[in-house]
């Protein structure tokens, strides 16, 4: 008789499993022999990017939005469903506060009631435009708590009190990752977050849009470095966090902007537009914890992870002919119709 069971088998949970860290944790775990429930209202993400897994025998995909309660049996949940790029959560900023508060509540009471382990993916938001450089986990912020970046700032730092409040009240087994800047393949094209965008305007040789004198900073992790210490993370033994994962080297947007050209050999010429409120001026992850803790480190440096990226791109713009670049963010230099995400767009008609 068939039998399927493994003790070493575990069932997990992908909230936002169909966006672009979510479908790579989903390939990650399935090739370690886990269950998948790949849970996802596709407001950002796409059905594309867990094409492959579909037919799997242990992988499911389940349409659902986590600010409604859902009940199902699961030993692990990762909990990754929020807009991430500025253009996607400010699109609907209730919705964002709702995802991070309502859905968070959710996920927790699933926790609860399944004993499961539930990871949060925070992130350097949390920071603000942070004083203190590079940021350690002990720094408390300097957020704006009524801006444009607000829904997505402060929702995801009440969903760390949230995460903290049921581990000390219920004993849920909590863990908590502040994940800074990550790119790579699968980030959607027109989610306009810096990286995606400067590829995609150098390979079709537009003007690259540098907002303010690019003299920003942020520091870039590759996207299979970060999976890796997600899932330290979320087996660690007996760690909460909240740690820090992102990579250490940090680049002003101006340096990013020429290594992309550079690297694709691309002519197109940047342009300056206007810097939105309250983008962060600095960010760089002190990762002394991750390194102590999930003996983690990045180990993908931005020129490589950049080609690999570049690659990709490469690949989804023929495949797509022409694809429509996404530059423009703010009131000032954007055009409403062309910063909606793919949900929006799809519902749009
Ligand atoms: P993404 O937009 O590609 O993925 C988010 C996924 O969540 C999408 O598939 C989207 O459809 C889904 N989703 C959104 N709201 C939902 C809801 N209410 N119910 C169910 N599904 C929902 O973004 P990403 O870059 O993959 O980010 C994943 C997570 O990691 C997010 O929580 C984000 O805040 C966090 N994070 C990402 C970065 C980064 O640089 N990529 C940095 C910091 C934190
Ligand atoms: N940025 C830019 N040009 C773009 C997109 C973004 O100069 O076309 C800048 C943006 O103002 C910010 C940085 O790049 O300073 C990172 O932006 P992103 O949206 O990727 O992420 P953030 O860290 O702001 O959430």
């Amino acid at each position: 008789m068939h039998s399927s069971f493994d003790p070493e088998r575990k069932k997990i949970l992908v909230t936002g499993g169909a966006g672009f860290l979510g479908s790579h944790l989903c390939g990650r775990l399935l090739a370690q022999g886990h269950q998948i429930l790949c849970l996802d209202n596709y407001f950002t993400g796409s059905k594309e990017n867990i094409r492959s897994f579909l037919d799997h025998p242990r992988f499911e995909a389940i349409r659902h939005d986590i600010v409604h309660p859902i009940d199902l049996e699961v030993d692990r949940i990762y909990n990754l469903a929020c807009p991430a790029s500025p253009v996607h959560y400010q699109f609907d900023p209730v919705r964002t506060v709702q995802a991070n508060v309502l859905g968070v509540t959710h996920m927790l009471e699933l926790a609860r009631r399944t004993k499961a382990r539930i990871l949060q993916a925070s992130t350097s938001e949390v920071y603000g435009d942070p004083e203190v450089h590079p940021q350690p986990e002990s720094y408390w912020g300097n957020v704006n708590p009524i801006g444009p970046r607000s829904c997505y700032d402060e929702g995801k730092r009440v969903a760390e009190t949230l995460m903290m409040d049921y581990h000390r009240q219920y004993r849920i087994d909590i863990r908590i990752v502040r994940i800074f800047n990550t790119y790579g393949p699968a980030m959607a094209p027109n989610d306009g977050r810096v990286v995606s965008n400067f590829i995609l305007q150098a390979l079709q040789g537009n003007e690259i849009t540098v907002y303010g004198d690019g003299s920003q900073t942020r520091s870039f992790c590759y996207v299979d470095d970060l999976i890796e210490g997600i899932i330290r993370m979320m087996e660690a033994p007996g760690l909460t966090g909240p740690v820090n994962l992102g990579n250490p080297e940090e680049f002003t947007v101006l340096e990013l902007a020429e290594k992309v050209i550079s690297l694709t050999g691309s002519r197109s010429k940047i342009v300056h537009k206007p810097l939105p409120q309250d983008d962060p001026t600095q960010r760089r992850p002190d990762i002394t914890s991750a390194r102590e803790s999930l003996s983690w480190e990045p180990k993908i440096r931005l020129e490589e992870g950049l080609k690999k990226t570049i690659a990709y791109f490469e690949q989804y713009g023929l495949a797509t002919k022409a694809l429509p670049v996404r530059a423009a963010r703010t009131k000032q230099n954007g055009n409403a119709a062309s910063r909606l995400p793919t949900g929006a767009l799809r519902r749009a008609g």
